[in-house]
């Protein structure tokens, strides 16, 4: 899956990205000062989600009034590029934590071992330190002292996955949010749990 030309912007929730679109308060993400406003669809695309179930959406699209620019609007519960839900992939790295290897990972939530196996690549210690700051980020806005008791036990997945949960989980707790944790952590992480392709 790919949207040649146009960028992609992670809304917590589609019905979230069409209030803000609605109210004017999606800016461009290219030039940073023009107004964003609805330019059709994308193409509709079904997913696959967990226990053999998939979601279709039917990505916005928008276009920027200054320059131009066009940018897809995706749910955070989607990873832009892939097939599978934030929470399959998300369900991959809990299980490779575990100590579990790309082919028992791939039995255990009946994928191709091929899928799974360029998922795990795709997680390099540069893009590892990237999600440990977008959920240092986050945990550090919601509930400091939790952030402060998480301990580093030197596995930087882990760690970043850690602080990553909590922040979802202050999130849920303080703002009564009945969003997957999955999805936040999609949405914190801006669409990227995995590193793009090298
Ligand atoms: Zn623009």
């Amino acid at each position: 899956m790919s949207w040649t030309g146009s960028t992609v912007i992670v809304a917590r929730t589609t019905e979230l990205a069409e209030q803000l679109l609605a109210d004017r308060e999606l800016r461009c993400p290219l030039c940073r000062t023009g107004q964003l406003v609805g330019w059709g669809y994308g193409r509709r695309r079904t997913v696959r989600d967990r226990d053999g179930t998939t979601v279709t959406v039917r990505p916005r699209r928008t276009r920027c009034q200054s320059c131009s620019s066009t940018h897809i609007v995706m749910p955070a519960a989607l990873q832009p590029r892939h097939a599978d839900t934030t929470a399959v992939i998300g369900t991959a790295l809990l299980h490779k934590l575990k100590g579990l290897g790309y082919r028992s990972i791939a039995a255990t939530i009946d994928r191709p071992v091929s899928t799974v196996r360029r998922w795990l690549r795709r997680l390099p210690p540069a893009h590892l330190e990237r999600l440990y700051q977008d959920g240092t980020r986050q945990l550090l806005a919601l509930n400091p002292d939790t952030f402060s008791a998480l301990r580093n036990t030197g596995n930087m997945l882990h760690h970043a996955l850690a602080i990553l949960s909590a922040a979802a989980h202050w999130d849920r707790h303080r703002y009564a949010i009945d969003d997957p944790p999955w999805t936040l952590i999609g949405m914190y992480t801006r669409g990227r749990l995995l590193a793009p392709p090298a």
